[in-house]
C-alpha cells in the first residue's frame, strides 16, 4: 500500500536488554563500541552535538575535495561551480514536475529515478543513486543523499560512512545484502555535500515513498535528521526522535521508524556510538518479536 503521507505518532518505550554474542562483540569493537563500557558508562554529561549536525554535511573539518569545491582556488573552479549553482537555482524556482509513482516495481523505479530531471540536482551529478538490497528486507535503511564516492559508483553508503553503517548491521547480525535494503531521502549528490534543499527533499520524496510502499520492510531505520524529517514529516529534533518508537502513518501495517545518528556523525563523534547501538538493539528487538 502506497503511504503518501506520514503523520508521526510516538510511544515511548523502555530500552531492550540483547544480549551480545563473541561475534557481535567483535564487529562492536570493530565498530568502536565497547560493550561493557556501554553498560558500566554513566550518560555522558556532555549534551551529544546537536541534531543539526548529524547528517553527512557540514563535518568540522571537511575533507579536502569539500574545501575545494566550497572555495575554488582557480577561476576555472569558480565558474563552473557559479554555473552549477545557477542552473540548479533555474530548475528550484520552476515548478516541480508531478509524477505519479504508484504501482511501479522497484525495477520500475530505477528506471525513473536514473534519468530524472526533478531538480536541480540532475545537473552536476554522475549517477543517481537509486539504492540496492533485499526485496523483502527486513530492515530499510533511509541515509541523507549519495556522496562523492556514491555519486561516482552509483551505489549508496559505499564511503567510509557505508564501511561504518555496514558494521553497524553486523553487529546486530544483519547482513547488507540479503536482509536490507538502503537508500536515501535525496537520490543525487548535492554540490560539495551541500545540505539538500527542501524543494529537493519534495522533488525525490514520492521516490522513497513508492520504494517503501514496493519493499514493505519490516521497521524503517531512519539515519540523520534528514532521513527522520522527511519520513516523519515533523522537525523534532533528533535526540529526542530517536528515544521514541514512531510509525509512518496511521494506515495498519505502516512499518516502524526507528530513528538514529547518521554514520558521518558517528564518524565526527564517535562517543556517540552509544547511543546508536541503543537504537540497533531497538531494531533488533522488534526484529525477534516480529519474526
Ligand atoms: N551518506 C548518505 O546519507 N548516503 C550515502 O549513500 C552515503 C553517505
Amino acid at each position: 500500500m502506497v503511504k503518501q503521507k506520514s503523520t508521526p505518532t510516538s510511544v515511548r518505550q523502555p530500552v531492550l536488554a540483547v544480549p551480545v554474542s563473541a561475534v557481535q562483540k567483535a564487529w562492536l569493537s570493530a565498530m568502536g563500541v565497547d560493550v561493557p563500557w556501554i553498560v558500566s558508562e554513566p550518560a555522558p554529561q556532555k549534551k551529544p552535538v546537536a541534531a543539526q549536525t548529524d547528517g553527512p554535511s557540514a563535518p568540522p573539518a571537511p575533507p579536502a575535495q569539500l574545501t575545494r569545491a566550497a572555495s575554488p582556488n582557480s577561476l576555472t573552479d569558480a565558474l563552473a561551480l557559479a554555473k552549477a549553482q545557477t542552473a540548479i537555482e533555474a530548475k528550484a524556482n520552476a515548478a516541480p514536475a508531478k509524477v505519479d509513482l504508484s504501482g511501479l516495481s522497484l525495477a520500475a523505479l530505477r528506471e525513473k529515478i536514473t534519468p530524472c530531471r526533478a531538480c536541480g540536482l540532475c545537473e552536476n551529478r554522475i549517477h543517481a543513486v537509486a539504492g540496492e538490497g533485499a526485496e523483502a528486507p527486513d530492515v530499510l535503511i533511509v541515509g541523507e543523499a549519495p556522496g562523492e564516492q556514491e555519486d561516482s559508483e552509483g551505489r549508496p553508503f559505499v564511503g567510509r560512512s557505508g564501511q561504518l553503517l555496514s558494521n553497524m548491521l553486523k553487529a546486530i547480525g544483519l547482513d547488507r545484502s540479503s536482509q536490507v535494503f538502503i537508500t536515501n531521502v535525496i537520490k543525487c549528490r548535492p554540490p560539495a555535500n551541500r545540505n539538500p534543499r527542501q524543494e529537493e527533499i519534495a522533488a525525490c520524496l514520492p521516490y522513497l515513498h513508492q520504494q517503501i510502499a514496493v519493499l514493505q520492510p519490516k521497521v524503517v531505520l531512519a539515519m540523520g535528521r534528514f532521513a527522520a524529517h522527511a519520513l516523519l514529516n515533523t522537525s523534532e529534533p533528533l535526540q529526542k526522535l530517536r528515544q521514541q518508537n514512531q510509525v509512518l502513518s496511521s494506515v495498519p501495517g505502516a512499518p516502524p521508524v526507528v530513528v538514529t545518528y547518521h554514520p558521518a556523525y558517528l564518524l565526527r563523534r564517535p562517543v556517540d556510538k552509544r547511543l546508536a547501538w541503543e537504537d540497533l538493539k531497538r531494531v533488533n528487538a522488534y526484529l525477534n518479536a516480529h519474526r
